[in-house]
C-alpha cells in the first residue's frame, strides 16, 4: 500500500529548520513512493533515553541535569551523532537532530546510523570541573546505550573535543578497555583525526568544484559571497580561493565586507586569529548579513545560521549556485522559489558533509590502531565527497527534482533498502 499524504503544509514562514527537514523527508517519501510501514519506521527514532544526572556543584549543592539521546537509526551501522549542551536541548529537537544525522551518514554513504544526545545545561555558566563531573555522570548513564560498536558521540553546541576525551576515559574506565573508537572528535594525541578541523570546509570546497563542474562555470572567472567566517565559513572561502574563486564577500557575526576586487581570505583568516573576529577588518566596505546574501555573485556559500534564506529574500539571490556549509540555511519555504529561479542548491546533508565522513575515518583509525597522513584522509575524503555528488545528481536526473529532495531520495532509499534486506519488520 502505498501511503496517503496529508496536504502539504501551507506555505508559513513558522517552520523551523527541523520541520523543514521533515517536509522534505515526506516530499522525498512521496516521490519514492514509500510504503506506509517503511514510512512509519523510518520516522520513528529506534530508541530514545531520558536520563536524571545528579552533579555536585562547586557550592556543595547537588543539581540535577536532563540528558538525552535518541538513537534515530542503526539499520547502516553504529549510530553516530553530536551531544549539545545547551538550555534550549529537549527530546523533539534530538529526536529530529537524529533522524537528520540518519540522513546525512547515509547520503555520503559511510556505515553508520543516526543519533543525537544532550544535556539541557548552560555550559557557559559551569566550571570545568563541573562540566566534567556532568559529562562523566552522563557517560555512565549511557554506558548500555554507547560503545564503538553501537553508538559513537562527537562534539556539537558546547561541547568540544576536551568533552570527549572525558566521555573516552570514563567509557573506557568502566568497561576495562581503552576504547578511544567510542566517540570522534577527541583531541589530535587522543586519537583524532589529522584533517578533521578542515574536514567540513574542504567538503564545501568539494561539493562547490562538482557542481561548478555541471554548470560549466570556470572557477578563476567565477565570485563567491561566504556568509559566516568560523570554521566552516573561513576554510571553505580559503579553499575556494585556492581553486581559483574570487572571493568577493565574507560575514561574522560583525557584519558583512564587501570587495568587488576579491579579498584576501589569509589575511582575513589571520585578523579573526588575532582579534578573534572580523570587527574593524579593512579589507572591504561594510554591509549587513542580510545584504550579503543578495550580492550579484555566481556562488553563495552560508556558512553560519539556519533560515537565513528564506520566502522573503529568495527571489533577491542571484547567485547561480548556492552551497550550503551550515545545517538548515534555506527555510522549505524558500525550496521552490530557488528552483523556480534555476539556482542550484547543493544541499546541507550533502554539502557539509566532510566533517561526518572525516569522523569515520578517525573511528576506523582508532580500531586499526593506526594514524593515516593528513594527505591520505583528505584524498579519500574528497573521493566519499565527489561519489555522494554524483550519486545525489543522478537521481535529480532520474526523479526530474532538485538536488535537496535528491538527496533525501539517495538517504532514504539507501536506509529503506537495507532495512528491507535485514528483514527488521
Ligand atoms: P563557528 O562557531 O566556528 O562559526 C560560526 C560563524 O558564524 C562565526 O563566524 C560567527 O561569527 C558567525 N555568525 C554567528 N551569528 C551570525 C549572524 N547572525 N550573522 C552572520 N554570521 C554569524 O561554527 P561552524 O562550526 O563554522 O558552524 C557553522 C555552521 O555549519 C553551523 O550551522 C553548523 O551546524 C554547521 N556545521 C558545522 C560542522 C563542523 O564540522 N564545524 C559540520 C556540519 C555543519
Amino acid at each position: 500500500m502505498t501511503l496517503k499524504f496529508k496536504e502539504p503544509a501551507p506555505i508559513t514562514d513558522e517552520l523551523n529548520p527541523l520541520e523543514s527537514m521533515m517536509k522534505r523527508f515526506d516530499e522525498a517519501a512521496r516521490i519514492l513512493g514509500l510504503d506506509e510501514s517503511t514510512y512509519n519506521a523510518l520516522k520513528s527514532p529506534e530508541k530514545a533515553v531520558i536520563v536524571s544526572l545528579p552533579v555536585t556543584m562547586d557550592n556543595g549543592k547537588v543539581k540535577v541535569f536532563q540528558g538525552y539521546r535518541v538513537v534515530h537509526s542503526s539499520k547502516l551501522g553504529p549510530s553516530k551523532g553530536g551531544i549539545r549542551y545547551s538550555m534550549g536541548v529537549n527530546l523533539d529537537e534530538v529526536k529530529a537532530l537524529a533522524a537528520w544525522m540518519t540522513w546525512k551518514c547515509a547520503v555520503v554513504g559511510i556505515p553508520y546510523g543516526g543519533a543525537k544526545g544532550g544535556i539541557q545545561c548552560e555550559p557557559r555558566e559551569m566550571s570545568q570541573g563541573e562540566l566534567e563531573r556532568l559529562t562523566r555522570s552522563f557517560t555512565g548513564a549511557m554506558r548500555d546505550v554507547f560503545g564503538p560498536e553501537r553508538d559513537i558521540p562527537a562534539p556539537d553546541m558546547g561541547t568540544n573535543p576536551e568533552t570527549m576525551a572525558w566521555i573516552m576515559d570514563e567509557y573506557s574506565k568502566l568497561v576495562g578497555q581503552a576504547s578511544p573508537a567510542v566517540v570522534t572528535g577527541k583531541p589530535l594525541v587522543l586519537g583524532g583525526s589529522l584533517g578533521r578541523v578542515e574536514a567540513t570546509g574542504r567538503g564545501v570546497m568539494v561539493s562547490a568544484r562538482s557542481a561548478m563542474a555541471k554548470l560549466k562555470m570556470n572557477p578563476s572567472q567565477s565570485t563567491c559571497a561566504v556568509q559566516g567566517f568560523g570554521n566552516v565559513g573561513s576554510i571553505s572561502a580559503k579553499l575556494l580561493e585556492r581553486q581559483g574563486v574570487t572571493i568577493v564577500a565574507i560575514s561574522d557575526i560583525s557584519g558583512a565586507y564587501h570587495n568587488e576586487e576579491g579579498l584576501d581570505i589569509e589575511e582575513a583568516i589571520e585578523y579573526v586569529r588575532k582579534n578573534k573576529s572580523l570587527e574593524g577588518y579593512k579589507g572591504g566596505k561594510i554591509i549587513t548579513n542580510e545584504e550579503i546574501l543578495e550580492l550579484d555573485v555566481d556562488i553563495l556559500v552560508p556558512a553560519a545560521l539556519e533560515d537565513q534564506i528564506t520566502e522573503e529574500n529568495a527571489s533577491r539571490i542571484k547567485a547561480k549556485l548556492i552551497v550550503e556549509g551550515a545545517n538548515g540555511p534555506t527555510a522549505s519555504t524558500a525550496d521552490k522559489i530557488l528552483d523556480d529561479n534555476g539556482i542550484m542548491v547543493v544541499p546541507d546533508i550533502l554539502a557539509n558533509a566532510g566533517g561526518v565522513s572525516v569522523s569515520y575515518f578517525e573511528w576506523v583509525q582508532n580500531r586499526l590502531g593506526y594514524f593515516w597522513t593528513e594527505e591520505r584522509v583528505n584524498r579519500r575524503a574528497d573521493r566519499v565527497m565527489k561519489q555522494a555528488f554524483d550519486d545525489v545528481y543522478k537521481a535529480a536526473k532520474k526523479y526530474k527534482c532538485s538536488l535537496r529532495t535528491a538527496a533525501y531520495i539517495v538517504a532514504i532509499k539507501k536506509v529503506a533498502d537495507i532495512s528491507k534486506l535485514r528483514g527488521i519488520f
